[in-house]
């Protein structure tokens, strides 16, 4: 009687704690609520290699001209596609203070130093291109590891080619204004007549890159003068060594072959998409942007974007490894040293339009490193009334008055600025990128996503 008692208390007191514990649970349980991403964050968060990585490079995109051109095309609180990849962060941009003969930093870079930094993970002196600081050593880069590694590579910009960006995959010169053979002066030890390496569009001939895409025509039908295509053209020197070459859209949107691609669909670096007034130092009036500057037999950048993803997908189709590519748009930094608010802004959207593309892939192929970030700081600001040193207003599409200032430089054109730039990722080691970082640490992710051996 006594056990049989004390066993039925043990079983109440079971069942009145097992009962209480249900409903504690029923009543505990946290509803779904829609205004928190944590869950959503938790499955960006990807490690493990990557099969692809595209890595969106927007010259002096930094948040300025990001916000002047949401507040000009889509209104304060629109949002582009870019501004939806919720793994962001800040990169730090300086150089090294190599023409004060010091190792330490030089605060404002420029895109050779800049792009230099990511390509190779090493910090380099302004204007060399993928070339070490004091020794000139060239530096591998992403694009020549990556190819080494079993991988498809690509180059792609709205400039020539040959312009600081894109050259820092492919070449190694002390001065990024080698660019082409008839730049012997320049070139100096780069020369092949001096048994260099040549300019960047002989180096860009010389590659192991399978896509090359942009402006810069003209530099290719320079002759080389030294070298085994001593007295041949570079385009034919392209050609000698494997590249198709195409011209304009209609040859890009045909294109069956199955050799390498050298695009060039301009003389100089491509038109920009929108033109309107620069700023100015009196009378400043309000003015809306002419958009669609761009002629139609140049490809877009998100047309060349999409026209290299399938190259470089299909090539790597069936295979171990996938591709490394490179975009540029070149127009917001050219058109803010420009003091050109429309030129610039033009290039911002036209680069989101790149990146929408590169997103599009990356949702059916979720093992792709998707990366947009800027170069470095440049010259917009967005201020209150007019009173910079230059001054330019536009009438935005949601109707407000949109007043950017250019007090960079007195003379001449506006200076690139050295604070940090806006990087966004996503798919595999995207996370590695959140916070601040330095530009070297944009190599050491991909070049860890793509498990590159040195
Ligand atoms: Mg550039
Ligand atoms: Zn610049």
């Amino acid at each position: 009687m006594k056990f049989g008692k004390r066993l039925m208390i043990a079983v109440v007191l079971m069942l009145a704690v097992g009962g209480t514990a249900v409903g504690i649970a029923k009543v505990k349980k946290p509803k779904a609520d829609p205004e928190d991403r944590s869950n959503w964050v938790r499955k960006q968060i990807v490690g493990g290699p990557a099969r692809n990585v595209i890595l969106f490079v927007g010259d002096g995109m930094d948040e300025s001209a990001i916000t002047a051109a949401r507040n000009y095309w889509l209104g304060a609180n629109g949002r582009f596609a870019m501004d939806r990849m919720k793994m962001s962060g800040s990169i730090t941009t300086y150089a090294v203070n190599e023409l004060m003969d010091s190792k330490a930093p030089f605060y404002v870079t420029d895109s050779a130093a800049s792009g230099t930094a990511w390509a190779t993970g090493r910090k380099t002196g302004l204007f060399r291109i993928s070339t070490a600081p004091f020794t000139g050593e060239a530096m591998p880069t992403i694009a020549e590891l990556a190819h080494k590694n079993g991988y498809r590579t690509g180059d792609v910009t709205t400039d020539s080619v040959t312009g600081a960006t894109p050259a820092v995959q492919m070449a190694h010169v002390r001065l990024r204004n080698c660019e082409s053979p008839a730049d012997e002066g320049v070139c100096g030890d780069d020369a092949k007549i001096n048994g260099g390496l040549g300019s960047i569009a002989e180096q860009a001939a010389d590659s192991d890159l399978d896509l090359i895409m942009g402006g810069g025509r003209s530099d290719f039908e320079k002759t080389i003068t030294a070298g085994p295509d001593q007295g041949k053209t570079v385009l034919d020197s392209a050609r000698r060594q494997g590249f198709d070459v195409v011209t304009d859209a209609a040859g890009l949107a045909s294109y069956q072959g199955r050799k390498r691609l050298l695009g060039l669909f301009n003389g100089g670096g491509m038109t920009h998409e929108w033109s309107g007034q620069p700023a100015v130092e009196t009378g400043a009036a309000s003015q809306r942007c002419e958009t669609g500057q761009r002629p139609a037999e140049q490809p877009s950048l998100a047309t060349m974007t999409r026209s290299s993803i399938r190259f470089l997908n299909q090539r790597s189709k069936g295979k171990k490894k996938g591709f490394f590519l490179q975009v540029e748009g070149a127009d917001p930094d050219k058109g803010a040293h420009r003091a050109d608010p429309c030129w610039m802004m033009g290039g911002v959207v036209a680069l989101n339009e790149a990146v929408k593309v590169g997103l599009e892939f990356a949702r059916k192929s979720p093992r792709t490193l998707l990366i947009v970030t800027a170069d470095h700081g440049q010259s917009s600001q967005i201020i209150p009334f007019t009173g910079a040193d230059k001054t330019a207003i536009l009438t935005t599409n949601e109707g407000s008055q949109l007043v950017l200032g250019y007090a960079t430089s007195r003379s001449g054109d506006q200076e690139h600025a050295g604070i940090p730039v806006p990087i966004k990722a996503m798919g595999p080691q995207a996370a590695n990128l959140m916070g601040l970082n330095n530009q070297t640490d944009i190599f050491k992710v991909i070049t860890r996503a793509l498990g590159i051996r040195r």
